[in-house]
C-alpha cells in the first residue's frame, strides 16, 4: 500500500474516531482492468499491522453491506437508468477501442441528443453502449470543502463521463457516488487528485437530489530530489509503501506517527504520538493545503523514538532477525548487545552496519586516539594499552563485572579516571570514534581473545606511525 494510500486511510480513522465516528472498509473492485492478484489481502495485513480497524467491512459485514463493490452490480445499474430517466445520463453507442478503460477524455457528446427512438432502436438491436453523465453545458457547480475552503468549477470545463461500462460495471466515479449515498456516509477524506473529479461528483448527488457528504481533501505528498527540488513521492525517493517500510524495520506506529505529520500538524508542539494521542488531537483545522514533503531523516527520528520506547524484551525479539547475527559468536550476547543499540538506531536495517566493526576491526587512523578532554596522545596511549593487555590477560571470568573491576583497579594504579583510561581502550577495539557502548561493553562483546589482539594491534599500529614520524 502507497503511503499516500495509507495516509488517506489514517487521516479518515483519525477523524472518525475522534467524532466517534464510524470508520468503514469498502473494497472498490469494479475496475477489473486494474485488478491485481493479492491486492486486497495486502488491505487487509495493512490496515491491521497499522491498527487501524474497520468498524464495518467485508469481512466483518455491518448494516450497509454488501461492502464489495462487484458484489453490488445491479444496484449501481439501477441507479444509472434512474438518471437516464431523470434526463442527467443518456445511452452512448459509440464504441471504443479500449472498453475496459475508465478514460473518456475527449468525447465529443455524439449521443447526448440522439432521438428516442433512435435510442430505443439500437437497445433493442442489442448493440453495446455505456451510460453517460448529461454535464450541463452552462452555470458552475461549487462546494464547500472542508480543507481548500469554497470551490467553484464552469461546467463548461467538466466532460460527459461514463457512469455504467459496457460491461454493466459502474466506473469508480459513478460508484463511489451511489455507496457513499446508500451506506449514510457522512464524510469523504482523499487526496486532493480528486479534487478534479468532485464537481461531477456534486451533479449526481443534485441530480438524485440527495444530500452530498462534507469533501476533506488532503495535500499531496512530495519528495526530494538529489538535486533539492521537489515532486511527486515516487521510488526514486526511497521505500513508498507500508511494506516496504516495515521490511527495512520501520515500525507501524512509527510510520503512523511520521504520515500523521504529512499535511496535518497538531496544535501543540508535541510530534511523538501513539494512535490515542493522534485520536485525541486530531481535528480537520490542522489539515494544510500545501503539498507535504516525504523527510526519510524525520521519518527515521520519530521511530527511533518509538523504537527507544519499546519494551526491551519486544526489541529483543523483533530487531534479532534484522541483526545478521544467528550462529556467530554475538548471538549468544545479543541480548547484551540489543540493549546497547535499542535507542541507537531509526530502524533495525541499521544494526548490522552499527555492528559490523565487532565481526571486523576497520582500518583507522591513530589519530582517533589524540583526545584533548582526556588528556589523550599517541604515547600515553600506547603505555595505557600495553597496561590494559598485561591486565585483562589475568582476567579469567570475562564478565562485565569483573572486566569493570580490572579497569578500574589498572585506572586507580595509573592515576588516571576511567574515561582517559578506557578512551584508547575502546579506540583500538572498534577503530571508532562513535560506537554503541562503552570500552567495557565492547571487550564483553569481543570476548577475551579479540579483545587482546585487537589492543596489541592498536600498539602496533602506534609505534609504526612513530617510527614514520620519526623519518
Ligand atoms: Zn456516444
Amino acid at each position: 500500500m502507497h503511503i499516500g494510500n495509507l495516509r488517506t486511510a489514517l487521516f479518515a480513522y483519525l477523524f472518525a474516531k475522534s467524532q466517534n465516528g464510524k470508520f468503514i472498509l469498502r473494497i472498490e473492485d469494479t475496475d477489473q482492468g486494474r485488478y491485481v492478484e493479492g491486492s486486497i489481502d495486502v488491505i487487509y495485513d495493512t490496515l491491521r499491522t497499522a491498527k487501524l480497524f474497520h468498524d464495518e467491512g467485508p469481512d466483518i459485514g455491518g448494516g450497509y453491506g454488501p461492502y464489495t463493490q462487484s458484489e453490488r452490480k445491479d444496484i449501481y445499474r439501477k441507479y444509472a437508468l434512474e438518471l437516464v430517466e431523470k434526463g442527467a445520463a443518456y445511452y452512448c453507442f459509440c464504441q471504443k477501442e479500449d472498453k475496459d478503460s475508465d478514460s473518456q477524455e475527449g468525447y465529443d457528446r455524439h449521443c447526448r441528443n440522439l432521438p428516442p427512438e433512435e435510442v430505443k432502436a439500437l437497445l433493442e438491436s442489442g448493440k453495446p453502449y455505456v451510460i453517460r453523465q448529461r454535464i450541463p453545458l452552462e452555470g458552475t457547480t461549487s462546494w464547500n470543502d472542508l480543507v481548500y475552503g469554497e470551490i467553484s468549477v464552469d461546467n463548461s470545463t467538466l466532460d460527459d463521463q461514463v457512469l455504467l461500462k459496457s460491461d454493466g460495471m459502474p466506473t469508480y466515479n459513478f460508484a463511489n457516488v451511489v455507496d457513499d449515498h446508500l451506506m449514510d456516509i457522512t464524510h469523504i477524506i482523499r487526496g486532493s487528485e480528486y479534487l478534479s473529479s468532485n464537481p461531477k461528483y456534486i451533479l449526481l448527488y443534485q441530480a438524485f437530489g440527495w444530500e452530498a457528504p462534507a469533501y476533506i481533501h488532503l495535500p499531496i505528498i512530495n519528495g526530494r530530489n538529489a538535486d533539492g527540488s521537489i515532486s511527486k513521492l515516487s521510488k526514486r525517493h526511497g521505500a513508498v509503501s507500508f511494506q516496504a517500510l516495515v521490511e527495512q524495520g520501520y515500525l507501524p506506529e512509527g510510520i503512523i506517527n511520521y504520515i500523521a505529520l504529512l499535511g496535518w500538524s497538531p496544535k501543540s508542539e508535541q510530534e511523538i504520538f501513539s494512535m490515542d494521542e493522534l485520536i485525541a488531537q486530531f481535528s480537520v483545522a490542522g489539515v494544510h493545503k500545501s503539498p507535504a514533503v516525504f523527510d526519510y531523516q524525520k521519518l527515521g527520528w520519530v521511530n527511533g523514538q518509538h523504537i527507544t520506547m519499546l519494551d526491551p524484551q519486544v526489541f529483543i525479539r523483533d530487531a534479532f532477525p534484522f541483526a545478521g547475527i544467528r550462529g556467530t559468536f554475538l548471538e549468544p550476547k545479543w541480548q547484551k548487545l540489543a540493549s546497547l543499540l535499542q535507542s541507537r538506531i531509526t530502524k533495525y536495517s541499521d544494526i548490522p552496519e552499527k555492528i559490523a566493526f565487532l565481526f571486523r576491526l576497520p582500518e583507522y587512523s591513530t589519530g582517533l586516539y589524540i583526545h584533548k578532554k582526556n588528556k589523550s596522545t599517541l604515547e600515553t596511549s600506547a603505555a595505557i594499552l600495553g597496561k590494559a593487555v598485561e591486565r585483562l590477560s589475568d582476567v579469567e571470568d570475562w564478565s562485565e563485572e569483573s572486566l569493570l573491576d580490572a579497569m578500574t583497579s589498572l585506572a586507580g594504579e595509573l592515576g588516571l579516571k576511567l574515561g582517559p583510561l578506557t578512551w584508547p581502550v575502546r579506540i583500538a577495539l572498534s577503530g571508532l570514534m562513535a560506537t554503541p557502548g562503552g570500552a567495557i561493553d565492547i571487550l564483553y562483546l569481543l570476548g577475551k581473545e579479540e579483545s587482546l589482539k585487537r589492543l596489541s594491534d592498536g600498539i602496533q599500529l602506534i609505534s609504526k606511525e612513530n617510527l614514520v614520524d620519526e623519518k
